[in-house]
């Protein structure tokens, strides 16, 4: 028994068969189109390459999409990158390109990562987690009870868009002071640019590592310099962790979890992130002192924890 793992990124689609332990026997990688048709062709596609490969017992094809995923794990109600995809029923227009050979179902990317991390990584033994991706946003994921939770409309775990500051920086979505406005890739980012425009005579580094331009200077040249001790590099992590403490304290007053795992890129400096982030989840926690606190680690799913997630929720 098999199944089929697809993760629709910004610039890739990643696809893999999966065996019943949810690892990975064979891989695909495509360009992302932007065109929805062209997707539900490549997904397509990739289900009879897999199946005439020898592959004829997959089971259901698990699809991880950037985007609002309904109750039903079938319709994206709305995405960012792809303007079709609204009330769009991805798992019906696939299917039709394959007979309905097998089912497909769809989740949420910040939901696959997560449970990815909760089957095989990270997030092992905890009863109730929270996986936080602190990617270009901020991702969430929540389990309960060992269980995901989706909420009642498919839009739980949109914890990126936590309103943490009243009338704060204007976010994608359209709201303004949503976390991911301060704790993310592109906050990581804005905060070190900020500060080399302030303190231009403590920017030496930074300034060298984006060639003199400031407006070139990139997430990872941010986290090379304060892996190497640069005052405004570990300033930057300084801030956008004191953010996600702030971001875990306020969903610790609603979940009370044992564990947040944190993923994505810029968590590869490790403690130069988690120690502020704790520190301020301390901080900013209700009953501090008294209470239990949540352990706050590292995801260790790496790259494939999407693709892990999206074969093991297909079956689930
Ligand atoms: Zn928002």
């Amino acid at each position: 028994m098999t199944t089929l793992a697809i993760d629709i990124g910004g610039t890739k689609i990643a696809a893999a068969v999966c065996d019943a332990n949810d690892s990975i026997i064979q891989r695909w990688r495509v360009p992302t189109p932007m065109d929805a048709d062209a997707i539900n062709q490549h997904i397509a596609d990739i289900y009879h390459q897999a199946v005439a490969s020898g592959h004829d017992d997959i089971e259901a094809i698990g699809i991880s999409a950037a985007g609002n995923v309904g109750a039903d794990r079938k319709t994206i109600t709305i995405a960012a990158n792809i303007p079709a995809w609204i009330n769009y029923d991805l798992s019906e227009h696939v299917g039709a390109l394959i007979d309905h050979a097998v089912p497909v179902i769809v989740e949420n990317d910040a939901n696959c990562a997560g449970w990815g991390e909760y089957v095989h990584g990270a997030g092992q033994g905890s009863r109730n987690m929270v996986a936080l991706t602190v990617g270009t946003g901020l991702g969430g994921a929540i389990v309960i009870d060992g269980r995901l939770y989706r909420g009642s409309f498919g839009m739980a775990a949109e914890l990126g868009h936590l309103p943490m500051v009243p009338d704060g920086d204007t976010c994608g979505c359209g709201l303004r002071g949503c976390a991911e406005r301060y704790t993310s890739g592109s906050a990581l980012e804005h905060f070190a640019k900020s500060a080399v425009r302030r303190r231009p005579q403590d920017a030496k580094r930074l300034l060298e590592l984006c060639g003199g331009d400031v407006n070139k200077l990139e997430g990872p040249m941010v986290s090379q310099a304060a892996q190497e001790g640069d005052v405004l590099g570990l300033y930057a992590f300084g801030k956008i962790g004191e953010w996600l403490g702030r971001t875990m304290a306020a969903v610790s007053a609603v979940l009370d979890p044992d564990l947040f795992v944190i993923g994505g890129g810029v968590v590869a400096v490790g403690d130069i992130l988690l120690d502020p982030a704790r520190y301020n989840y301390a901080r900013f926690l209700e009953g501090s002192a008294y209470r239990g606190h949540a352990k706050i680690v590292a995801a260790t799913a790496g790259q494939d924890a999407g693709l892990i997630g999206a074969a093991n929720l297909a079956l689930h």
